[in-house]
Order: C-alpha cells, then sequence, then structure tokens
C-alpha cells in the first residue's frame, strides 16, 4: 500500500456527472483527482438522447463541445403514435425558454466560446444558433462520453486515475467523516488518495450510496430492451419517437447517428426477463404496433438476437451534509428517475452545474470547512428540486399513463393524448416540462390534473346519456387513480 498526494476534491466515476464536475472545479482552481474504473469508451444503451435542458448545462459549464464530432443528431421534438393517430409536438420556443430559465454560466468554467456549439459534419452551428426554437440532442453515448473525457483530462487541475474504488474511507478521529478512498489498480495493488471533500458519482449500480444509509435503494417496476436499428427510416425526422399501443407498453426510438437508430422497448417486470420471453414479446406485441417504415429494420434487430435489458429504477434524493462529512453523491448514485422521458443526463448535468456554483471559492474557500459545506449542500438539496421535481415525477406519472393496465389508467391515456391534440399550452407547458427547459413543480401539478379532469369529461362524452351513471363512477375512479400515482411522487420529491 503506497499513499500518494491529497487533493481538494476526488470524483469517483467517469460517466456523463463525474467529468463535468471534475473540469468546473479545477477551472475554480481546486485540485481535483477524478478516478474511473474503466477510461476505455462504454458500448451502453443509456444516456443517448439529451434534452434541452441538459445542452444548456453543458453551455453553462462551458462543455458543450463535447457533443461535436460524433455524429450528433439534434432533436426537435416529440412524434407520439397513439391508436393511428399521430402527432408532432415541438420543443418550447427559444424566447420563452429564456425568460424563464435563463442560461447563467458557471463562474470560471466559461471562455475562448466553449459553450458555443460547433460544425461538424452533422451539426450546423449557424442553424442551431438561428432555430427560434430550443433544440436536445440524441449521440452514440459512449464516443459522448469520451469526449467529456477528453475535455476534463486536457484540465491542468485535474489527475486522471484508472482504478476501482472499493472503500470510502473515514476518518480516524471521526467515523462520520470521509477523508479519501481505496483504490484497487489491478490485481494485489491497492492505493489511498486523500481529499477534503469526496464525490460519488458512480451511476446507476452505486456502490457508495448505501454511506448515506443501509435503507438507500432504488425500485425496479419495469426494464427497458435496448435495440439497434440500422438504416431505419423515421416517420418523423428529427424528433423522438414514442409509441403507444393496446398490447405493448411504451416504445421509444431516436436515432443516435447517420446510420443508427435506437429503440427501447419497455417490458413491465421487476425482474430481469429471459431472453427468450422477449423475443416473443417484441416479436408478437411490439413489432405489429410499430410503425410500416420502422418495422424491417426491427425485425432485422430481432433476429440479430443482441437486445439488451436495463432495469428502470427509481430513487428520490437525499439531505447531504450531516450524517456524513466530507462526502457528496450526485447523478444517478444519488437520484433516477423512469428513463421514458430521457430526462436522467439533464438531471445530473444541471446539479453539476448549481453543485459546483455553490463550491466556487466565493462560497467556500475551504472545503474542510463543515459547516460551512453542510449549509452548502443544504442549499443544493432545495435548489435542486425544482428541476428534478418536474423531470422525476413527470417520467413517473407519464410512464403510469402510457403503460396503462387498467380501466382509469387507460381512460387517463386516452384523455392525455386528446389533452396533446388540444395544442396551444396544452402542448407547451408539458413539453416545456419534459425538455427540462420548465423547471416549476406547479405547472406540473396544473397539467397533471387538468390531464385528469379533461379525460373525466372526455370519458363522460363517449359513453354518451346511457353510459352516464358509468362514467359518474368511472370519473371517481379515474380522479382517485390520478391522485394515487401523482400526489406520492410530487410530495416524496418535493418535501
Ligand atoms: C435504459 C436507460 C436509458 C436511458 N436513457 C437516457 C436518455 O436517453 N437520456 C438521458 O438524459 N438519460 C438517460 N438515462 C439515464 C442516464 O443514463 C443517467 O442519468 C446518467 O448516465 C447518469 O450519469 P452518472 O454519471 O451519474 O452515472 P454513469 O453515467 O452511469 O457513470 C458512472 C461511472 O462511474 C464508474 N464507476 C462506477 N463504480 C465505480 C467504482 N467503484 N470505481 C470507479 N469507477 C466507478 C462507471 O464505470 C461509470 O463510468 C437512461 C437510463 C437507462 C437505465
Amino acid at each position: 500500500m503506497t499513499e500518494s498526494d491529497s487533493y481538494d476534491v476526488i470524483v469517483v466515476g467517469a460517466g456523463v456527472v463525474g467529468p463535468t464536475v471534475a473540469t468546473a472545479l479545477a477551472r475554480q482552481g481546486r485540485k481535483v483527482m477524478i478516478v474511473e474504473r474503466d477510461w476505455s469508451m462504454p458500448d451502453r444503451i443509456v444516456g443517448e438522447l439529451m434534452q434541452p435542458g441538459g445542452l444548456k448545462a453543458l453551455r453553462e459549464l462551458g462543455m458543450i463541445q463535447a457533443i461535436n464530432n460524433i455524429e450528433a443528431i439534434h432533436v426537435s421534438g416529440y412524434y407520439i403514435l397513439f391508436g393511428g393517430s399521430e402527432l408532432n409536438i415541438d420543443y418550447p420556443e427559444k424566447t420563452d425558454a429564456n425568460r424563464t430559465n435563463q442560461t447563467i454560466p458557471v463562474p470560471d468554467c466559461v471562455k475562448d466560446d466553449n459553450d458555443k456549439v460547433l460544425t461538424d459534419s452533422t451539426i450546423k452551428s449557424e442553424e442551431w444558433d438561428n432555430d427560434p426554437r430550443v433544440r436536445g440532442v440524441a449521440f452514440r453515448h459512449g464516443e459522448f462520453l469520451m469526449n467529456l473525457r477528453k475535455i476534463t483530462k486536457s484540465e491542468p487541475n485535474v489527475t486522471a486515475v484508472e482504478g476501482n474504488v472499493t472503500q470510502m474511507i473515514k476518518s480516524p478521529d471521526d467515523p462520520n467523516r470521509v477523508i479519501g478512498v481505496r483504490v484497487k489498480k489491478n490485481k494485489d495493488v491497492y492505493e489511498e488518495y486523500y481529499a477534503k471533500v469526496t464525490i460519488a458519482c458512480d451511476g446507476i449500480y452505486s456502490k457508495f450510496r448505501k454511506e448515506l444509509g443501509e435503507d438507500y435503494a432504488p425500485t425496479v417496476e419495469s426494464h427497458f430492451v435496448g435495440l439497434s436499428l440500422m438504416n431505419c427510416d423515421l416517420p418523423s425526422k428529427y424528433r423522438g419517437h414514442v409509441v403507444l399501443g393496446t398490447e405493448h407498453f411504451p416504445v421509444i426510438i431516436y436515432q443516435i447517428s447517420p446510420e443508427e437508430t435506437r429503440i427501447l422497448c419497455a417490458y413491465k417486470s421487476t425482474k430481469t426477463p429471459p431472453q427468450a420471453e422477449l423475443y416473443q414479446y417484441l416479436q408478437s406485441k411490439v413489432l405489429p404496433g410499430l410503425p410500416k417504415p420502422i418495422r424491417p429494420s426491427f425485425s432485422a434487430a430481432l433476429e440479430t438476437r443482441k437486445f439488451r435489458v436495463m432495469p428502470n429504477q427509481y430513487l428520490p434524493a437525499r439531505k447531504q451534509g450531516r450524517d456524513l462529512k466530507g462526502y457528496i453523491l450526485i447523478g444517478d448514485s444519488l437520484n433516477m428517475r423512469h428513463p421514458l422521458t430521457g430526462g436522467g443526463m439533464t438531471v445530473g448535468l444541471n446539479d453539476a452545474v448549481l453543485l459546483t456554483k455553490l463550491l466556487h471559492p466565493e462560497n467556500i474557500e475551504d472545503l474542510s470547512n463543515q459547516a460551512l459545506l453542510e449549509k452548502r449542500l443544504l442549499q443544493f438539496h432545495t435548489k435542486r428540486k425544482n428541476l428534478d421535481g418536474v423531470i422525476n415525477t413527470l417520467s413517473i406519472a407519464l410512464y403510469s399513463l402510457f403503460a396503462a393496465d387498467s380501466r382509469p389508467l387507460k381512460i387517463l391515456q386516452k384523455g392525455c393524448y386528446q389533452y396533446f391534440l388540444r395544442g396551444g399550452s396544452c402542448v407547451s407547458g408539458p413539453i416545456g416540462l419534459l425538455s427540462g427547459m420548465l423547471p416549476f413543480p406547479m405547472i406540473l401539478f396544473n397539467h397533471f390534473f387538468s390531464v385528469a379532469f379533461f379525460a373525466i369529461y372526455c370519458n363522460i362524452v363517449a359513453r354518451g346519456l346511457l353510459g352516464f351513471p358509468m362514467a359518474i363512477y368511472e370519473a371517481f375512479e379515474t380522479l382517485y387513480t390520478a391522485v394515487v400515482i401523482f400526489t406520492p411522487y410530487i410530495i416524496r420529491e418535493l418535501m
């Protein structure tokens, strides 16, 4: 065992969030070490569509160019297919988005136009700048990550280490204070590194979230099965596609490079389903429900049997700073939601922005000042709630509606789609929330219950005079279901 230098900050994990936190803190003059167990390009089916709110955070961090030179495809909004009916939804207008949610750079992070998208083989910066609406982007996750890591490694204040963090080291004088990490570098070589603050960004399967409590664990209700569609014709180019059907759970589709399109098919199961069962489901239920142009590439992908399964986990964030000192969780290790709405990176990157603003030397000069750090982390917990409360609750609520498996949920599902068809604020509000550009829980609350009452109204109209008594019964049932779906999550997220 050897003991090396100590740092201001150790960041564990170089996924989506780790490199952004490490870069921002280093640019603010902190001495940072980032440790990642595998610096080679990952091949994952997660984090491939970034909402405009995530891009805004990357601009604020001066790291937007991580989306360049990876053949990224811009996203202008969503296309929804429901029972044979199609609907295109655009992302918000820039003027509206900027009014409610201004771009404010993280101090010391934005310089030399590093907040500007560049022109490359798939991105035209002029087009991006002149688009009156905000944009999202889709890309191959591994290549995006490699760009983020390259930016981080180029910072003079960052030391990048490869190794598996096996343990948080606690102070011999105070078992409630983390003072560093133990890293397994290879077979029998371990090293210890010390820092004033250790930030764990170890992602979905985090080993270190349990440091905040043995009961701090996510729940799983469903899985996503991912397949690669090659040279697939999408009905509405430059949009995320959501396919809803009565025979299958929601399906999302987006183009991640000029040749490759990702399809993620939800499957309701708390355990990882066997491949044979999935194949049967995809073949008999999902395939017939897909838009016609997508079916040939989906059939071809099915026959390769290369489908990958990921759990869709939910984990509300915990308050930090008091029980365990010198230790911070951020990203998926702190907080997860359903990936249906593609909001994970947006929440994680916005947390990186908020945290690094709060930890700027002007707000806390000495990171070992525990009392001040605790205060900053309390501010972090409170301030992040608006965006994370909206994105997390929306993801769960929309998944419940879109995967409707009971009569009241089906009424809500139909009502939700008809609500979107009305256009105007019935669309601009929900897409503003989903895109991360409208981080206001009251607006979510308002739209959710407007959908519920509108669904009840549509159901009364559809039942007609003879079905009126039944419609009244269903009205109570639907309202009760809406309250039961929504309220626990909004309370858990905001309280
Ligand atoms: C199926 C699915 C699809 C998704 N799709 C989207 C999407 O389209 N858009 C979106 O915004 N979000 C999406 N998400 C969520 C998104 O992927 C996450 O929110 C995001 O990756 C979180 O970033 P992170 O840095 O916290 O964790 P990760 O990106 O998972 O990074 C964690 C890093 O820590 C490293 N690590 C872990 N343990 C250790 C250790 N002990 N020592 C050293 N290193 C370690 C890992 O190797 C990894 O590099 C999806 C999630 C799922 C499950």
